[in-house]
């Protein structure tokens, strides 16, 4: 008992009954000898006791649910009732009269004990008041005079503010405020409330007196009033249902946590205790309580709801209920063809006038709403998760994906195809295609978009021009949808051709530039030796030798021309991957200038060499090759009598030769790329000089072996300076 004690909302119950208990018996006592304040109706007090008694149990009963706001307020005719009681009774059987009605309607209506034992606390310390202010103030019993009207009104007041505090006591510990600010908040209402219950109430109690015959039509206003009542808080329910219901509509088509809101908003549509929705497929049901409307919880299936197995149309049931409840109205969660589980709604109070039949047709319907939303919401999930997977594919695929709508624009553009073609898809989507790629000619442009309705799938190469000027070279697959001849949507995959185009050219250009390399010394080599055969003996020793020495000469670059083709086949593509052995030593790097430049015997070569000799650390043969490549290239690509100057000086650890020609020079942009693989600058197909592309890519590997390097700065239009760098050579040798 003391445990309980301290919860606040018994420890004020208690307080509301001790207060009951202690005016009772100040009536009870203090009231022994009083007869009733307005003289008898002429029938037996035991008669009249019971009569009344009843007659207060019933004005209980009927109930006046009126809306205000997002409260409810019960009114019903107990306290005019209350007044008849007063004033027809002697104070102790006005008393049994109020609390035996009260507790024989709570009986009926099994309202909870809590809820029935705080009613009757205060209404008898209420009704106590009433009894003591009117028996005090009433003036002379036996009609109804001035004195007990004043009486009636002040005892009326009494009871109303007895009331109001009690409930404000318990109202305060519910909503965690002070019972005050709720005794001022429904002040007004109540003093309302108060003049129309003791003006019904005295009214009953006089036309009991003086004309008993009149008393039936006396219920007349008072059900018309409740009847009235009652029309407009049906009418402020539809009202509030109606909202609701809108609420719900929208929430429905949202799809968005459709089963909380469906729970949330028809509950307080319907006015329920409970709504439940058990979803077969989870296993579980999310329900609202009246208690806490605001909470949604999640749960087991309740084993009443369990039960019933799947259900095809409304069921009602009453029977065995949990948790107080005494009617559930359960309705199937069916739609879209599909069953989804099971929707309740449950009710504590008074069955009358909650769910007609037109309510449970609208809870079926809105069940089937609520399916029908589950189902678009799972169908949005699934859309979601397949585009996004569709996304993934697009953005993942290391071919371009574009799609182009109706009108030519662009609509997607994957991220491979930002890469490839430099152009990012927020500057693509929405532009015309056309406008998005630069293409260098108008020939590339109509084969931008070769679909037609005859032919909807197809491929096109074409070149474009990036942004930073490189060009690709891409390979279109076109899935064209034509709707009424008209194009609705083309679907391009978009391979990057540039590497295999490079490799397929470099692979011509290779066979066209082996070819021409071998030709040009095989012609003067088939020619003499042809010569020689037919006319050898003819010939003065001196042509002859001059012959040989031709044959020698040309045999000689061919064979040179090999070497350079196996050597290059032994390098990788990395320029510093040095896999060749060179056999160093240290050798007098002016020697090897001047007998490179003595080899290629032209006399535009000038030396500019020191008197003493420069010691380089190399291996001779192969430095003797990069001097002879450097210095060829000066004089190939320079005029015919321009002069090449070959300098050699020390630099600290470091020897260098440094190649001038004052010839045509090279592209800034070119100036790495003359040390690739078979790179030319000149176009390979018009060959205006010969040459493979390998000697200077041979020439830098070599150097590089030694732990040299060759370098190059260059003029476009007026020469060019090629530098061999090698390391310093002292007297001793030493391996590398
Ligand atoms: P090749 O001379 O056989 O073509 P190289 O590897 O020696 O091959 O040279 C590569 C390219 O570099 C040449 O085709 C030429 O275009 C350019 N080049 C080399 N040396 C010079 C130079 N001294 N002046 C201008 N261009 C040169």
């Amino acid at each position: 008992m003391r445990a309980h004690l301290r919860d606040p909302i018994t420890r004020r119950v208690t307080g509301v009954v001790l207060l009951g208990v202690a005016l009772a018996a100040v009536v009870v006592v203090g009231l022994a000898d009083r007869g009733s304040v307005l003289r008898g109706l002429g029938v037996p007090t035991m008669v009249l006791l019971l009569g009344l008694t009843v007659l207060t149990c019933l004005a209980e009963m009927i109930v006046v649910r009126l809306r205000h706001g997002e409260a409810v307020e019960e009114l019903s005719l107990y306290e005019a009732a209350l007044i008849v009681d007063v004033l027809l009774l002697p104070p102790r059987a006005a008393l049994f009269a109020a609390a035996a009605g009260l507790v024989l309607a709570s009986a009926l209506q099994r309202r909870p004990v809590v809820k029935a034992v705080f009613n009757l606390g205060t209404y008898t310390a209420a009704t106590s008041v009433l009894i003591l202010t009117v028996h005090l103030t009433g003036g002379a019993p036996g009609s109804l005079s001035l004195g007990v009207l004043a009486g009636v009104l002040a005892g009326t007041v009494a009871f109303t503010g007895v009331n109001l505090c009690c409930l404000a006591q318990i109202l305060g510990v519910i909503d965690k405020t002070s019972p005050w600010r709720i005794v001022r908040a429904e002040a007004r209402l109540s003093a309302y409330m108060a003049v129309g219950t003791m003006a019904t109430g005295l009214t009953t109690a006089e036309i009991a007196l003086h004309s008993p015959l009149l008393l039936p039509f006396m219920a007349m206003p008072a059900l018309a009033v409740t009847y009235a009542y009652r029309a407009a808080a049906r009418e402020a329910d539809e009202h509030a249902r109606s909202a609701c219901l809108l609420q719900l509509s929208h929430a429905l088509a949202e799809r968005e946590d459709v089963v909380r809101q469906f729970l949330l908003l028809v509950r307080e549509a319907f006015g329920a205790d409970l709504a439940m929705v058990a979803l077969d497929s989870a296993g579980a049901a999310l329900s609202v309580d009246g208690a806490d409307p605001a909470a949604v919880r999640t749960g087991p299936v309740p084993p009443h709801l369990a039960a019933l197995g799947p259900i095809d149309g409304p069921v009602h049931l009453t029977d065995d209920l949990p948790d107080g409840l005494r009617h559930l109205v359960v309705v199937p969660v069916l739609g879209g063809g599909r069953r989804f589980g099971t929707a309740a709604f449950g009710t504590r109070g008074r069955s009358r006038g909650w769910m007609t039949t037109g309510d449970v047709t609208l809870l079926a319907s809105l069940a089937s709403a609520l399916a029908v939303a589950m189902r678009g919401a799972e169908h949005l999930d699934r859309l979601v998760a397949e585009t996004s997977k569709l996304q993934a594919v697009v953005e993942q695929s290391a071919e371009g994906i574009m799609v182009i709508d109706g009108a030519g624009l662009v609509q997607v553009w994957s991220r491979a195809l930002a890469e490839i073609t430099g152009v990012d898809a927020g500057d693509a989507t929405g532009r015309p295609l056309a406008a998005v790629l630069d293409l260098p000619d108008e020939e590339e442009r109509r084969r931008l978009m070769p679909v037609s309705v005859a032919q909807p799938r197809t491929v096109a190469e074409l070149t474009i021009r990036r942004r930073d000027g490189e060009q690709r070279r891409l390979r279109l697959a076109h899935s064209a949808i034509f709707t009424a001849g008209q194009l609705v949507r083309d679907v391009i995959v978009i391979s990057d051709l540039t590497r295999e185009y490079r490799t397929e050219r470099l692979k011509s250009d290779f066979i066209a530039m082996v070819s021409h390399e071998l030709r040009t010394p095989l012609t003067p080599i088939i020619g003499y030796v042809d010569l020689l055969r037919t006319r050898g003996e003819r010939m003065t020793p001196q042509k002859r030798m001059d012959a040989l020495n031709l044959i020698g000469d040309r045999a000689g670059h061919l064979s040179r021309l090999v070497e350079d083709l196996l050597l290059a086949s032994r390098f990788g593509d990395n320029p510093d991957d040095v896999a060749l052995q060179v056999s160093a030593g240290t050798h007098d790097l002016g020697a090897l200038v001047t007998q490179a430049a003595r080899d290629l015997g032209s006399a535009r070569v000038v030396l500019d060499l020191p008197p003493e000799p420069v010691l380089a650390h190399c291996d001779d043969g192969r430095a003797l090759q990069v001097l002879a490549n450097l210095i060829g290239n000066g004089l190939k690509y320079s005029a015919a009598d321009a002069e090449v100057e070959v300098g050699l000086r020390r630099v600290g650890a470091q020897v260098r030769v440094e190649v001038r020609d004052h010839g045509r020079g090279i592209p800034a942009d070119q100036l790495e790329k003359v040390f690739g693989k078979f790179h030319r600058v000149e176009d390979p197909m018009t060959m205006s000089t010969s040459g493979t592309g390998l000697g200077l890519f041979i020439a830098r590997r070599l150097a590089r072996a030694m732990d040299g390097d060759v370098t190059v700065v260059s003029t476009l239009g007026a020469g060019s300076v090629f530098t061999l760098t090698l390391p310093f050579g002292s007297s001793v040798d030493k391996p590398l």
